[in-house]
C-alpha cells in the first residue's frame, strides 16, 4: 500500500534509525543505455520466461521496457512480465538494506547499501527456489553517504563476469544476471568513466554487517527481528520447540542425574569446567540462533576452502563483504592467483596485506567472531519467556547478559571448531585431492596433504610456477606402469620444463628438477599403488574436468574492459553493428561458465585479432570462444592490482 513519496525525499542519504531496509526508487537511467549482455543460462535458472529475454524475440517497445528494467528505470512497469516466475513477485516496491561493518579491522557504523537496489525475489515455480534480483549502481539510497550511487563499467565488467567464472568452479556465489551500460557520466580518481548497471542475484543479500549495525547500536529489537527472519526465512530453521527442549533436559540429566529438569531448562550450561571431563560429555543446547549461526560458519568454510582451492584472492574481505549464506559476494579488486604466491596482495589499497591470499581463511574466522558477538545474547537465551522479555527489552541489564554470553561462548567456540575448522580442512582436502586427481572424497587421506600438497605448494612458489596451469600440466605427467619417479626422469623433466617460467628454466632448471622429487616422488607412489589411480589417461581426464582451462586472470579481465570501453563508446555513436566486439561480453561469458574446455579437442580454426592469430572455437551458439584469452600470462599482465575505487 506504499504512498508514493517523491525521490527526492525517499532516496537521500542520511543516517537511518530504526530500520532494517528503507524502500527506495532505482533512478532512471534508461535513456541511451544498451544491454550489454545478458546470461541466459542463470535466466533459465531462476525460472525467468527464455522466450520474454530472447532478444531475437523482441520488439522495440519490449526490448526498451527490458532495458528499462534492467537500468532501474521501470518501477512503475510491470516487471514481473518479463522476469518473475509464475507467482509474480513477492514486493513490488525495491528496497536497499541497512548495514554496517568492520572495515580493514575497525567497526566503520553505517555503511551499506548505498548503491545496490533490491527490486524483488523471483520464484522459480518449478524448484521453489527464489532469487533476490538487486541493481548495483542505479543510483543513491539512503546509506549513500557522501558518494553517488554509481557504479562504473570497468567494475561493472569485472563482477559480472567474475561471479558466474567463481560459480562454475564450483564455489558458492552471487549470480549475474544482466548488464547494462548507462550515459551517466560517473567520476572517479581516474576521471570521468562511463556508467553502468550489473543486475545481480542471489538467494538473500544478507551480510555479517547487517546484524553488526544492531549489535552495536543496541538495537536488540531489530537485531533480533533479523535473526529471526534469516533464521527462519532463509535458513528454514524452526522455531525452538518445548518437545526439542524436553528431549534435551532428558540428556542433560542422564549426564548429570544430580539435577532436576527445571534447573536445566533454565542453566542449560550451567556448568563447571572440572566436571567437563566426566563420562558422557555435556550435551550442550543449541536453539535455533546458535543452529542458524552454525550453518553460516559452515557455509563461510565451504566458501573459503573453494577460493583458497581456486586460487581466488577477494581482496576486501570486509564484514559487510561477507554474505550469511556464504556466498562470494561483492566482487571489487579481487584476482586469481597467476603464479603461486601464498603471500599476494591483489588490492592495491590494503597495504599491510591484511586480505592477502593465505589470510582469507583466517579472516573468516575473525569476521565469524565478529558475527558472534552480535548474536551472543540471542545464542544464550533459552527461548524462556524471561529471556525473550529481556531481549525485547531496550535497557540492558548487565548481570543478564554476562549470563547469557557465558552460555552462548562456549557454543561459539565449539561452532568455531566443528563448524569452521573441521569442515574447512575436510572441503579443502577434497577438492585439492581432485585437483591432483587422487579421487573422490572416499580417497581423500590425510597424509596426501603433507606429503604432496603442502610441498608441491612450496616448490611452486620456490619456482614462481603458475597455479592453474600447473594441475593442467600435472595431468599431463604419466606414470605408464612405472614404478617409481626415479625411474621416470624423463616425464618429471618435460613437465617441470613444460610448467617453469622459461627464464627460471634456464637459470635453475636441474635445481628445480631435483627438487620437484620430493613431492612427486610421493605423488608418483600414491598413483601407482591404487588399482582406481594408475590409468593415466582416466586420470587426465578426471584432472581436467575440476582444473579450469580458461581462468579468468587479472589481464584478461583487462583486455575486455579496454575493449568494451571502446565499443561502448561505438555504441553510443550509432555504430555497434559493425563493432567486432559488440558480443566479446557474451564470448567471454561463455568462457566464465565453460572454464574446463571440454570441448578444446574439437576443431580449432585460427583468427585475428590485435593483429596476432590466435586459435579459437565456436560453440553451440556460434561464438568464437577461449582462443586469445587462454594461454600464459603477458609481460604486461603479470602482477596486475586493482584497487577499491569502483
Ligand atoms: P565496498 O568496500 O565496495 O564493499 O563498499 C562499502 C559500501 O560503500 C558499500 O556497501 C556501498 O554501500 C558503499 N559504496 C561504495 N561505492 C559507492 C558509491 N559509488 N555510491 C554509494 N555507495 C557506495
Ligand atoms: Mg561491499
Ligand atoms: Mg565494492
Amino acid at each position: 500500500d506504499a504512498v508514493p513519496i517523491p525521490d527526492s525525499v525517499l532516496n537521500t542519504p542520511r543516517l537511518v534509525r530504526d530500520a532494517v531496509y528503507s524502500y527506495v526508487n532505482p533512478e532512471d537511467q534508461s535513456e541511451g543505455a544498451f544491454l550489454l549482455s545478458w546470461n541466459k543460462q542463470l535466466a533459465e535458472t531462476i525460472g525467468v520466461d527464455k522466450n520474454k529475454l530472447e532478444k531475437a524475440q523482441w520488439t522495440d517497445e519490449e526490448y526498451d521496457r527490458l532495458v528499462k528494467v534492467l537500468t532501474g528505470g521501470a518501477r512503475k512497469l510491470p516487471l514481473e512480465e518479463y522476469i518473475a516466475g509464475e507467482k509474480g513477485p513477492r514486493l513490488a516496491q525495491p528496497w536497499a538494506l541497512c548495514y554496517g561493518g568492520h572495515q580493514f579491522g575497525y567497526y566503520a557504523g553505517q555503511l551499506g547499501d548505498g548503491r545496490a537496489i533490491s527490486l524483488y525475489e523471483a520464484v522459480n515455480p518449478e524448484t521453489g527456489e527464489s532469487w533476490e534480483l538487486q541493481l548495483k549502481g542505479a543510483g543513491k539510497t539512503p546509506y549513500s553517504r557522501f558518494a553517488d550511487g554509481y557504479a562504473v563499467l570497468r567494475s561493472s565488467i569485472r563482477e559480472y563476469l567474475c561471479a558466474e567464472a567463481v560459480a562454475a568452479l564450483g564455489v558458492p556465489s552471487s549470480r549475474s544476471l544482466a548488464i547494462t551500460s548507462t550515459k551517466t557520466t560517473v567520476i572517479r580518481e581516474e576521471g570521468v568513466e562511463p556508467g553502468s548497471i550489473v543486475c545481480r542475484v542471489a538467494p538473500s543479500w544478507i551480510r555479517f554487517g547487517n546484524f553488526e549495525i544492531f549489535h552495536y547500536r543496541k538495537d536488540r529489537v531489530n537485531l533480533r527481528k533479523l535473526a529471526e527472519y534469516v533464521s527462519e526465512e532463509v535458513f528454514q530453521i524452526p522455531k525452538d520447540n518445548q518437545d526439542e527442549m524436553a528431549e534435551f533436559a532428558e540428556k542433560f540429566r542422564k549426564a548429570e542425574p544430580s539435577k532436576t529438569t527445571e534447573d536445566i531448562k533454565g542453566k542449560a550450561k550451567a556448568v563447571e569446567p572440572e566436571e567437563a571431563t566426566e563420562a558422557p560429555p555435556r550435551p550442550v543446547y543449541r536453539n535455533r540462533f546458535a543452529k542458524m549461526f552454525e550453518q553460516i560458519a559452515q557455509r563461510t568454510a565451504i566458501m573459503v576452502s573453494g577460493w583458497q582451492s581456486i586460487g581466488f584472492c577477494h581482496g576486501v574481505m570486509n564484514t559487510d563483504n561477507m554474505s550469511v549464506l556464504g556466498l562470494t559476494i561483492d566482487y571489487g579488486p579481487y584476482a586469481f592467483l597467476d603464479k603461486y604466491d601464498p603471500g599476494w596482495i591483489c588490492n592495491h589499497s590494503d597495504s599491510e596485506g591484511r586480505y592477502a591470499f593465505q589470510q582469507q581463511p583466517g579472516i573468516c574466522l575473525w569476521n565469524l567472531s565478529k558475527l558472534a558477538l552480535t548474536l551472543e545474547n540471542l545464542i544464550g537465551a533459552q527461548e524462556r519467556v524471561d529471556d525473550l522479555e529481556w531481549l525485547q527489552e531496550q535497557e540492558a541489564s548487565p548481570e543478564k547478559e554476562m549470563d547469557l554470553k557465558n552460555r552462548a561462548q562456549d557454543i561459539v567456540v565449539d561452532i568455531m571448531n566443528k563448524s569452521f575448522r573441521e569442515v574447512f580442512l575436510k572441503d579443502y582436502r577434497e577438492r585439492m585431492n581432485a585437483k591432483l586427481g587422487l579421487g573422490g572424497s572416499d580417497q581423500v587421506r590425510k597424509e596426501d596433504l603433507t606429503n604432496i600438497l603442502v610441498p608441491a605448494l612450496s616448490w611452486m612458489d620456490d619456482y614462481e610456477v603458475d597455479f592453474h596451469q600447473f594441475f593442467r600440466d600435472l595431468a599431463d605427467y604419466e606414470v605408464q606402469g612405472v614404478e617409481d619417479v626415479e625411474q621416470n626422469m624423463e616425464q618429471v623433466e618435460l613437465f617441470v620444463k613444460k610448467i617453469l617460467p622459461s627464464t627460471i628454466w634456464q637459470a635453475r632448471g636441474s635445481v628445480a628438477v631435483e627438487e620437484s622429487k620430493s613431492w612427486l616422488a610421493a605423488y608418483h607412489s600414491r598413483i601407482v599403488g591404487s588399482e582406481d589411480l594408475k590409468n593415466d589417461q582416466e586420470r587426465r581426464a578426471r584432472m581436467n574436468k575440476v582444473n579450469p582451462a580458461f581462468v579468468l586472470r587479472n589481464w584478461v579481465a583487462q583486455k575486455v574492459i579496454e575493449r568494451m570501453t571502446e565499443s561502448v563508446g561505438k555504441t553510443s555513436t550509432g555504430n555497434k553493428e559493425a563493432d567486432p566486439d559488440k558480443d566479446l561480453l557474451d564470448r567471454v561469458l561463455w568462457m566464465c561458465q565453460h572454464p574446463f574446455g571440454e570441448e578444446k579437442q574439437a576443431e580449432l580454426t585460427s583468427s585475428t585479432t590485435d593483429g596476432e592469430t590466435c586459435e579459437f572455437k565456436r560453440n553451440d551458439a556460434g561464438l568464437e570462444v577461449y582462443g586469445e584469452f587462454v594461454g600464459p600470462v603477458p609481460e604486461w599482465g603479470q602482477g596486475i592490482q586493482c584497487s577499491c575505487s569502483s
